[in-house]
C-alpha cells in the first residue's frame, strides 16, 4: 500500500505560495510515499503543472454532488479533474459545520467524485462532547456507514479520521485513542467491503506536526496523514513526509 501524506491548504494560498511547492519538490521524491496537496481551487491548475511527473498529486477540497448546472459558486468533480486534480477531500468537519453537510450529502459527493475519476478522501471525526460522552465509535460508525457509498475500494476511496477537537488546536489524541479508532474503521470497512477494503488507506488528521508525525505513523492501520496548518510550509510538511517515508 502506498502511504499518503495529504495537505489541506483550506482557504490559504495565492500564486506566490507555489514557491512552497517548489521547495517541497526539491526536498522529496520517494515514490513509495505519495504527497497530495489540496490547494484552493484557484491554484489547482498551476499546481498541477508543477506536480506533473513528480511524487506530488493534486486534489480539491470539496465538490458539488451534481455534474453541472445552476449552482453559483460551486465546483464539480469533473471541473476539478479537468484542472488536474486526482482526488478531492469530502466531508471535512469545517464543511460539515460551516455548510451543514450531512453524511448523505457527503456520500452523494463521493459518488460524483468517483464518476469523474477522482479519489474521494472522506473525513470522519467526533466532537469533544461526543468523545467525553463515550460515543466516539458510535459516531464514527454512523459517519462511516452514511458517508461512504457502496462500492468503495482503494482505487476510489481514502478515509481520514480527524477528531474535530484536534483540528487546528494543537491537541492530539493519545496513540491508543488513534489506534482504537483506526482499528475500528479498518474492521468496519472489512465487514462491509470485504477484500476491497484492504487497499483503502486510512489517514489520521488533527494537529499533525513535524514533532509528532513519526510516532503517529507507527500506529497500526495509520497509512498516512491529512495535514492542515503544517502543510503550508515546505519545511514542516517535508519533515512529515520524511517521517512517513521512514515509517
Ligand atoms: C485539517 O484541517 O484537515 C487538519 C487536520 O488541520 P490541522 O492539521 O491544522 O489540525
Amino acid at each position: 500500500m502506498r502511504r499518503l501524506a495529504a495537505g489541506n491548504w483550506k482557504m490559504n494560498g495565492v500564486s506566490a505560495s507555489l514557491d512552497e511547492i517548489r521547495a517541497l519538490l526539491a526536498l522529496h521524491s520517494d515514490p513509495a510515499c505519495e504527497m497530495l496537496i489540496c490547494p484552493p481551487a484557484t491554484l489547482l491548475a498551476p499546481l498541477a503543472v508543477l506536480a506533473a511527473g513528480t511524487a506530488l498529486s493534486v486534489g480539491g477540497q470539496d465538490c458539488h454532488q451534481n455534474a453541472s448546472g445552476a449552482h453559483t459558486g460551486d465546483i464539480s468533480a469533473a471541473m476539478l479533474k479537468d484542472a488536474g486534480a486526482g482526488s478531492v477531500i469530502l466531508g471535512h468537519s469545517e464543511r460539515r459545520a460551516d455548510h451543514g453537510e450531512t453524511d448523505q450529502l457527503v456520500a452523494q459527493k463521493a459518488l460524483a467524485a468517483r464518476e469523474a475519476g477522482l479519489v474521494a478522501v472522506i473525513c470522519l471525526g467526533e466532537t469533544e462532547g461526543e468523545r467525553d460522552a463515550g460515543r466516539t465509535l458510535d459516531v464514527i460508525g454512523a459517519q462511516l456507514a452514511g458517508s461512504v457509498p457502496d462500492g468503495a475500494s482503494g482505487a476510489n476511496t481514502v478515509i481520514a479520521y480527524e477528531p474535530v477537537w484536534a483540528i487546528g488546536t494543537g491537541r492530539v489524541p493519545t496513540l491508543d485513542q488513534i489506534a482504537e479508532v483506526h482499528d475500528f474503521i479498518s474492521r468496519s470497512l472489512n465487514a462491509r467491503f470485504g477484500t476491497a477494503a484492504g487497499a483503502i488507506r486510512l489517514l489520521y488528521g488533527g494537529s499533525v506536526k513535524p514533532s509528532n508525525a513519526a510516532e503517529i505513523f507507527e500506529v497500526p492501520h495509520v497509512h498516512g496523514a491529512l495535514v492542515g496548518g503544517a502543510s503550508l510550509k515546505a519545511s514542516d510538511f517535508g519533515t512529515i513526509v520524511a517521517a512517513l517515508s521512514a515509517a
